[in-house]
């Protein structure tokens, strides 16, 4: 009878591409998917509906996955320190397998699942699988970690890529005995989201599990005008002109040598140098999703604060009310308001709109970027601890980003990147009467927005901008 190996599913939701799945598999013909819905996770106060809705999608996928190779993904409720390794003695499985984590909870997690399964003489294999270079594959010259993204992506873009993992066909799953050995060990049928809490009425994005990943990365990176005009379209929030991969990516549903072949796939294919650097503009965000994650395990302190110190006791003015217009779309600055719109509606933003919306929020509101943060994570479909911090603290001028500060103007961000006011009117159907003109420059006349019910500008942009950096510069004095 062939050993059986667990193989614990946390951000890999696939088969294909999946580096400890094809390492347990290549160990034994036994191999069982497991997944523990971790109750200090799904209690936290910033899960966002979207997102549990993508991944309890992401799950029933995976189970018809397992199920389409002959074997099963099994579901547990409970932390996964006491749930594993009892699972696994029921089973009397071999090993468990799993991908490794760069988030300060889930690598505490993850060394005390390990150190419970040692105490019950269960064995244990990791591996890394969600970048494309581990935590200490890259180094600066002098051996420490990078703290600035620009000599991170030279060094990172320099080193070979692996080629994607075999992906299994066909596993041996548990047998009737087994099943009901895992039900008296705390397996349940996979819960829908609004069992576990959550609603989320809105379509997704991108439609959660492997498939749809898989597709969208296809037309991405095979259709004309995708990832070759990536460089030029990026930055316009009206245009799909960016992958919508990142839910995909954070929980896994599509592994990231599979990308990467993708892309450079479509590199080699490309007819003109411009394609040819839009495509590298595009592998440059991979990069910087790694930068973040790499951020993120070297300096775990970052998903609790700033990383510098000016920011460490910045008075801010944390105005409720005006956070909560924030948070509604309702500042009375359309490109603003536009973006928020966008998010609350559907659970993703676009980027060059979250870049604007944090800097409004940091040096318009003078608003702790924390709040920011903590709202994204409540609402984002994509929300990922290192990707979502390292944006916030880039944007908020908090971070390792060595550019002491970055004040976008609404006003200038929507002229160049809205022209047509396209995405405002979008999202603010209200002022869809509007001259271009005004919405774009957010010189609305007062009796316009009485007509549309739209709020006139809830501080000046010019006046607070001035203000933020007079408190910049005293904090930094006093630093
Ligand atoms: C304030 C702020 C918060 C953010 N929060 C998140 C978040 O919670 N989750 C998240 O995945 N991204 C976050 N980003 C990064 C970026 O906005 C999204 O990854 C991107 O908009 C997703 O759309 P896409 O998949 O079409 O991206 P594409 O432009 O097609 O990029 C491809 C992939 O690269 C990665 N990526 C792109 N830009 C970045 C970046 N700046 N930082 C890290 N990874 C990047 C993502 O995985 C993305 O799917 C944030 C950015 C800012 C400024």
């Amino acid at each position: 009878m062939a050993d059986l190996i667990l193989v614990w599913h946390r951000r890999d939701l696939r088969l294909a591409d999946n580096v400890s799945l094809a390492a347990a598999r290549q160990r034994s013909s036994k191999v069982v998917g497991v997944f523990c819905l971790d109750p200090f996770i799904l209690e936290r106060d910033d899960v966002a509906p979207a997102r549990v809705t993508y991944l309890i999608g992401s799950l029933q996928a995976l189970q018809d996955r397992y199920a389409s190779v002959g074997s099963q993904l099994l579901i547990l409720r409970d932390d996964p320190v006491k749930a594993l390794p009892t699972l696994a003695q029921a089973l009397k499985a071999t090993a468990i397998f799993w991908n490794r984590d760069v988030e300060p909870y889930g690598r505490e997690r993850d060394r005390h699942v390990a150190q419970a399964l040692k105490a019950a003489g269960i064995e244990y294999q990791v591996a890394w699988d969600q970048l494309l270079h581990a935590p200490g594959e890259i180094f600066t010259g002098s051996g420490a970690p990078y703290t600035v993204y620009t000599p991170f992506w030279r060094n990172w873009n320099q080193k070979p890529k692996a080629d994607p993992v075999a992906t299994p066909t066909q596993a041996e799953g548990l047998s009737s005995a087994e099943k009901d050995a895992a039900a008296s060990a705390g397996v349940i049928p996979l819960p829908t989201a609004k069992e576990l809490g959550f609603v989320w009425e809105n379509e997704l994005l991108l439609a959660p599990g492997e498939q749809p990943a898989r597709e969208r990365l296809e037309v991405f990176c095979e259709s004309e005008r995708a990832i070759a005009d990536y460089g030029e379209q990026r930055n316009f929030p009206a245009v799909p002109g960016t992958s919508h991969l990142s839910a995909a990516l954070k929980f896994g549903t599509i592994g990231v040598r599979t990308v990467w072949a993708a892309a450079s796939a479509a590199q080699s294919r490309s007819r003109s140098d411009e394609s040819h650097d839009n495509i590298q503009i595009w592998q440059q965000e991979l990069a910087w999703r790694e930068f973040y994650q790499h951020a993120m395990y070297f300096f775990p302190e970052l998903a609790s604060g700033p990383y510098r110190a000016p920011f460490k006791d910045f008075p801010w003015d944390d105005n409720d009310d005006r956070f909560q217009a924030w948070c509604d779309g309702q500042t009375g600055y359309p490109i603003v308001d536009a973006a928020m719109r966008q998010l609350n509606q559907l659970g993703w933003m676009h980027n060059r709109c979250r870049m604007i919306v944090a800097s409004f929020l940091t040096k318009d509101l003078i608003i702790n970027w924390q709040r920011g943060e903590k709202y994204f994570m409540q609402t984002l479909y994509d929300g990922d601890l290192s990707a979502n911090n390292g944006g916030w603290q880039w944007s908020a001028s908090s971070g390792m980003d060595p550019k002491p500060l970055r004040i976008f103007n609404p006003a200038s961000q929507a002229q160049k990147y809205d022209p047509e006011a396209e995405y405002i009117r979008q999202w603010l159907p209200e002022l869809r009467s509007i001259d271009t003109e005004m919405l774009v420059t957010g010189k609305i006349p007062q009796n316009e927005r009485d007509r549309c019910g739209y709020p006139s500008p809830i501080v000046d942009h010019k006046k607070q901008q001035s203000r933020f950096k007079q408190l910049y510069q005293q904090q930094k004095a006093s630093n």
